[in-house]
């Protein structure tokens, strides 16, 4: 009969995933900019960021109000690695006429009860942080302040409603002269969050199933459209005891619901709170009993006074009917105060009223926590999902059976996640401290990492330095006088001319230098056909071969020569060789280069100081195969410069950012003391990198980049190049990382194995950490890849360490290229200068963020200069053709 009566209260797993459904479009409409404003459920951003690490640590005080009691609390927080905390906690009584008077009297009351307590607990003395725990819904706009929107459950205290709670008690504590600062507002449903996820770094949920009910978790910044910035997640206090205010949950609601919330303090409000919290619980059940015992289905139809006095049941009453272990005495014993005379079967008819109503409760936040779950499943892109949800609330810890049936129907409804319910013993009050212990705890670490970091924010003034000494430099490396110690090497390249659109024929081309060793075969074709087509073929050239002996290194040039001409079928046909050899060369001619150091990753034996041609030739005759003709070698640099001046006349400089930093521009041959002649200009391949070995940046120069310096295979050498090209980047990134961690400010202090190994952190993954699309879920993903077990904060971290290095470099060279460019425009004397820069390499092609800082850079230092920025396509294949073709072309005309 009662089944039959209370149909409406007994839902279907079908009914409750269509509320998990109606909820999830909640949670969507709260935290959206425009749905918000008219959202029930209002998903308020709590401003706490991030969960406890176990690194806190200190002596805090806790305020709770919201519950059915004040409470004061003294946390104690061990940093001492077992997680460790003391807790000492107060209990005051919440007056009728305090919890619904007026606002002074409330917080003068709070003041009051804190005062007792430091009192009690001997700590006027010292000035402790505190956490205020306030379980109303409240809209901040950071941690420490919070305006209140409604009160709700059994309060209501006059103009409060719209003003700042934290402030009102810093007013009532000074008053008292309370040596007590606030340092954060906190939901009783964070701090329970907060408080698990000190015990479990899975728990990403807080519960409330008490007095009232509510939820908090974990969402992505960049869902939370109320917050600014994208990075990382901040906890979002849902608010949903008023899910159902605009009303979504009418067709679930029955006559009993509705009788209720007319006879409570805030009518039409929190409706699903009221299906749910014990507050309302033993109303439900007054009401039905009435009804049924009115329509003479119960007691004999028999109303006592009692059962018509509204509160006369509850909570405490339903839990105990429920005990099914004692049988039906408690039922019979709470009906007989109420002067019903109740016969066995109203006692077992009321005792299953009972267990419809609070099953229905479990029921209901089963269904919302479910989608909550799923949310959270989704953000993560997670097939399952793993997590733990922290709960509280003295209904869900003394009800006897609230707690398994709630774990069960969860389970039930989202198969997908594997969750642990974790009871915070403790409650709010540590949750508070914890908060507050977190924001101190980030406080200091974001200390500790601006200092860090702040070496590598070059301001303006610092770059036009670098600029100004680059300059210097360059004079330096292009004057007789200087020339031999010059840092800045200006080496001539012979390339007098750019192509003018004549070059035709079939051109051999080699690419050393860079990450892949390349053979090509060139066909260039003038007049209205003119076009470039390559062939080629990438050789590896393994690691003890770059740094074995010279002899090796040419003569498995040769090999792969030898392959390539196999492969593509033209071994008899001696056809002339364009060498890209990106190295520091002194060239006499075009076709001689004497190697002046090796630079990147290249340190073969018996080779500086010796002609490359010479030693390409040599391995030629050696293998005794083929001839070829070797024409010109030519730097990449130029090679680019020569490409992209073949599309456009006006590129007269070339810029490689690539796994090394290198210019070349035309400069006119009356400022190139090293070269006899003042006509007409001639390529300078300025060799850059080593900009600064003379130590006159070792101002800029951080612990970092020295690091990286002596552990380099050139230690000294190309100082500039190692702060801005991709060989060294991301083993600047690695050097921070490690002494980040050395100071405990990531991966929990503990520096991995796969930290420690050089290289491990490649360029390429600045770049995919850097990308603006990328979530911190993905950037996780990639740290976990090298080996790096990262929480969500690691993860911010590790990226705006990423950006530091990456900026910095991107600057370093802009300046550099400023100095180029404004040399470029005095040599012209012109007011204006229009310029094309041909670029190549893979730092400024992929980089998301590269390319575009050297470009403002650039347009900040050299405001006379137009620059524009033109991609080499494959500039040291092509380009070494074309400077062949043209060299080809002038020798056969000099022949003539
Ligand atoms: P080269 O070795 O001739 O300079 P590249 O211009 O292709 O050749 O540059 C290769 C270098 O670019 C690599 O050594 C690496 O440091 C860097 N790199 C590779 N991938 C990326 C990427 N996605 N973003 C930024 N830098 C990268
Ligand atoms: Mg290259």
């Amino acid at each position: 009969q009662v089944d039959r009566y209370l149909y409406h209260m007994r839902l279907s797993d079908d009914v409750l995933l269509d509320v998990m459904g109606r909820f999830q479009a909640e949670m969507v409409k709260g935290l959206g900019r425009d749905t918000n404003p008219t959202a029930t459920v209002k998903m308020l951003p709590s401003f706490v960021r991030s969960l406890p690490d176990g690194s806190e640590k200190g002596d805090f005080l806790a305020v709770d109000v919201g519950g059915s009691q004040f409470r004061a609390h003294q946390v104690k927080v061990f940093d001492d690695g077992k997680q460790s905390s003391q807790l000492e906690s107060k209990f005051y009584p919440t007056p009728k006429e305090v919890i619904q008077g007026n606002g002074a009297e409330l917080f003068d009351y709070i003041a009051d009860c804190l005062l007792d307590f430091m009192e009690a607990k001997n700590l006027k003395h010292k000035k402790l942080p505190l956490g205020f725990t306030f379980s109303f819904p409240c809209k901040q706009t950071k941690l420490e302040e919070g305006v209140l929107l409604a009160w709700t459950k059994h309060f209501k205290v006059r103009g409060v409603q719209d003003t700042d709670v934290v402030s009102s008690l810093r007013k009532a504590l000074q008053k008292h002269k309370a040596n007590v600062d606030v340092l954060a507002l906190v939901n009783d449903t964070v701090g329970t969050m907060m408080t698990c996820g000190y015990d479990d770094q899975h728990c990403e949920v807080g519960v409330i199933i008490g007095t009232g009910t509510n939820a908090c978790y974990m969402e992505e910044m960049r869902h939370i459209d109320l917050v600014e910035g994208d990075e990382g997640r901040m906890c979002i206090n849902t608010e949903w005891g008023a899910f159902g205010d605009d009303g979504a949950l009418d067709d679930l609601r029955t006559e009993f619901d509705r009788e209720l919330d007319l006879g409570s303090l805030n009518p039409g409000k929190q409706l699903f709170e009221k299906m749910i919290g014990s507050l309302y619980l033993g109303e439900l059940v007054r009401l039905i009993l009435l009804k049924m015992t009115k329509e003479g289905l119960l007691f004999n139809g028999k109303v006592s006074t009692a059962l018509l006095t509204k509160g006369k049941i509850e909570m405490k009453h339903v839990s105990a009917m429920e005990k099914y272990k004692e049988g039906l005495s408690n039922t019979k014993e709470i009906l007989t105060e109420l002067n019903l005379f109740p016969s066995e079967e109203d006692c077992v008819a009321v005792q299953h009223v009972c267990t419809i109503v609070s099953f229905r409760s479990a029921n209901l936040c089963a269904a919302t926590l479910a989608a909550i779950l799923t949310r959270l499943r989704e953000n993560k892109k997670l097939l399952r999902m793993r997590t733990t949800v922290g709960i509280d609330g003295g209904l869900y810890k003394t009800h006897p059976q609230y707690a398994k049936r709630l774990h069960k129907v969860v389970r039930r409804l989202v198969p997908t996640c594997d969750v642990r319910f974790l009871l915070s013993g403790s409650g709010s009050g540590k949750g508070a401290a914890m908060v507050t212990a977190v924001a101190r705890r980030l406080a200091a670490q974001r200390q500790h990492i601006d200092a860090t970091l702040a070496p590598f924010l070059l301001p303006l003034g610092t770059l036009r330095e670098v600029k100004d000494k680059m300059r210097a430099e360059l004079e330096y490396g292009l004057k007789r006088e200087t020339q031999a110690n010059a840092t800045v090497k200006m080496l001539p390249t012979y390339v007098c001319g750019t192509p003018d659109g004549t070059e035709k024929g079939k051109f051999l081309a080699l690419d050393l230098g860079g990450t892949n060793f390349r053979v090509l075969l060139v066909k260039i074709k003038s007049g209205r056909r003119r076009s470039v087509q390559i062939y080629n073929k990438i050789f590896a050239i393994p690691l003890e071969i770059m740094q074995g002996t010279g002899e090796e290194l040419f003569d498995h040039i040769v090999q792969c020569i030898a392959d390539f001409l196999e492969y593509m079928g033209i071994k008899g046909a001696r056809l002339p060789l364009g060498f890209t050899f990106s190295f520091p060369c002194r060239q006499a001619s075009i076709d001689k280069g004497t190697l002046v150091g090796w630079t990147k990753g290249f340190k073969a034996t018996d080779c500086e100081g010796e002609d490359v041609v010479d030693m390409l030739r040599e391995a030629i005759r050696r293998r005794n195969e083929f001839d070829l003709d070797i024409v010109a070698v030519v730097n990449d640099t130029v090679g680019t410069m020569m490409t992209c001046g073949y599309e456009d006349p006006n590129c007269e400089i070339g810029l490689i950012a690539g796994t090394g930093s290198n210019v070349c521009y035309m400069e006119d041959m009356k400022n190139i003391e090293t070269v006899e002649g003042n006509e007409g200009k001639m390529c300078i391949n300025t060799e850059w990198g080593a900009f600064g070995d003379n130590g006159c940046i070792d101002n800029i120069r951080t612990k970092y980049d020295k690091e990286v310096d002596e552990g380099s295979l050139n230690p000294g050498k190309q100082r500039y190049e190692k702060m801005t090209s991709g060989m060294y980047l991301g083993e600047i990134v690695r050097q921070i990382l490690i002494d980040l961690t050395k100071q405990g400010l990531l991966f929990r202090g503990h520096i991995s194995e796969s930290l420690r190994k050089r290289g491990i952190f490649e360029t390429k993954f600045l770049s995919q950490i850097e990308s603006d699309r990328l979530a911190l879920l993905q950037v996780r993903r990639i740290l976990q890849q090298l080996g790096l077990d990262s929480t969500c904060d690691d993860s911010i971290i590790v990226k705006e360490v990423c950006g530091v290095v990456s900026r910095r470099a991107a600057q370093l060279c802009g300046a550099g290229l400023a100095a180029i460019v404004e040399k470029k425009r005095e040599n012209r004397g012109v007011e204006h200068l229009q310029i094309t820069v041909g670029v190549d390499g893979t730092l400024y092609k992929l980089h998301p963020h590269f390319s575009r800082v050297l470009r403002e850079t650039v347009k900040e230092l050299a405001p006379q200069c137009d620059v524009t920025f033109m991609l080499s396509e494959d500039g040291s294949g092509k380009g070494a053709a074309l400077i062949t073709a043209v060299a080809k072309r002038l020798h056969n005309v000099g022949q003539k």
